[in-house]
């Protein structure tokens, strides 16, 4: 069983505290096999308000998945609150979720609408689609652009155990 942490990297400009607008929010994963390291062909849904029951065991898992090649029965929980990226993090890659896997990993991330980001020139906020790997939007309070570029993300080991 190993925790993987979903990092983000994006240019934030006159936005901060960039999450997404749901704590129980649905990603989309595409997760990969560990023992044939075959790739799921279809995403899949993972959200903290949903629960499975993992096979043979007493433990529940936020996502119980059998691999289509193997057949091996694979389990995924999100362990953290979804963590805002913020303006300080700008350019660089921070984690902002982390998943707890046993026989799958996530190896990609899905179309993910649904996020929000707060103005850091005034008090509005946005509703933001980062999908597209960029966003633009146009503060009306502090008379200033807003935006959001270069958004990318890696799954890595999480140094936390
Ligand atoms: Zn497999």
């Amino acid at each position: 069983m190993g925790k993987i942490d979903l990092q983000l990297k994006a240019d934030l400009s006159n936005v901060t505290d960039f999450i997404v607008g749901d704590e129980h929010y649905h990603w989309n994963f595409r997760f990969e096999c560990t023992s044939c390291h075959e790739k799921s062909e279809n995403l899949a849904t993972i959200s903290t308000e949903d629960s499975s029951q993992i096979s043979g065991s007493r433990g529940e898992a936020n996502l119980v998945m059998r691999c289509k090649f193997c057949n091996r029965e694979g389990a995924a929980s999100i362990v953290s609150k979804p963590k805002a990226y913020t303006a300080e993090n700008s350019g660089r890659y921070a984690t902002i979720l982390t998943i707890e896997c046993r026989g799958m990993e996530p190896v990609e991330i899905g179309p993910t609408p649904g996020w929000v980001a707060k103005s850091t020139e005034s008090k509005q906020t946005f509703e933001v689609d980062p999908s597209e790997g960029e966003w633009y939007d146009y503060d009306d309070e502090a008379s200033v652009e807003v935006s959001i570029t270069d958004v990318e993300s890696q799954f890595v080991r999480s140094k936390e155990k």
